[in-house]
């Protein structure tokens, strides 16, 4: 599979890398304020991502010989590789995960733009302390995922998915 595909999985990396290095910013602009550690584990909930996400995790997963632990919880809520309050395919993690605790703006369904921030980071939430170049713009980073995504889709031939298809990160642990 991953011979087809390179070529969306390299870009798909690459926003990736950018993502990273946009976060990394952002958490030494908010040192003072992120206490984000190990062990933390409120954002991992049970997220959908788009198939080149999917597929491309599956990928670098297979490649790197990954073998992911899977949490036996209960809470369908919560994401099945976290284990003991640990990420077990980290280095693999999706784009959203890799956002978890930063200021994020986007625009909400009622097309007004909002900023969302971690309550435990943000014990002093002050709308007046966030701007463009502090916060991370998240509808600019899905814009691009979406559009990687169409791109993928449109090769990819294996399955059929419409443009708006979203896949439960769980359904990683069928591939492998
Ligand atoms: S993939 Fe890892 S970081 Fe993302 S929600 Fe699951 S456990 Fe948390």
């Amino acid at each position: 599979m991953n011979k087809d595909y390179n070529k969306q999985f390299e870009a798909y990396k690459n926003l990736r890398n950018e993502i990273d290095s946009l976060s990394v910013k952002l958490e030494r602009e908010h040192a003072g304020q992120m206490v984000c550690e190990k062990g933390c584990d409120m954002c991992c909930m049970d997220y959908s991502i788009f198939p080149v996400e999917f597929y491309s995790i599956v990928n670098d997963i297979k490649r790197e010989g990954v073998n992911p632990k899977i949490s036996v919880t209960q809470n369908k809520n919560e994401c099945i590789f976290l284990n003991n309050h640990a990420c077990t395919i980290y280095e693999q993690r999706p784009v959203i995960c890799r956002t978890h605790g930063l200021p994020l703006l986007f625009m909400n369904e009622n097309s007004e733009w909002e900023l969302s921030a971690c309550e435990l980071n943000f014990t002093e939430f002050d709308f007046g302390n966030f701007t463009f170049e502090n916060t991370y713009p998240q509808d600019k980073f899905n814009s691009k995922l979406f559009l990687l995504n169409k791109e993928f889709i449109a090769a990819f031939t294996i399955k059929k998915f419409s443009e708006f298809d979203l896949i439960p990160i769980r359904e990683l642990i069928t591939e492998f």
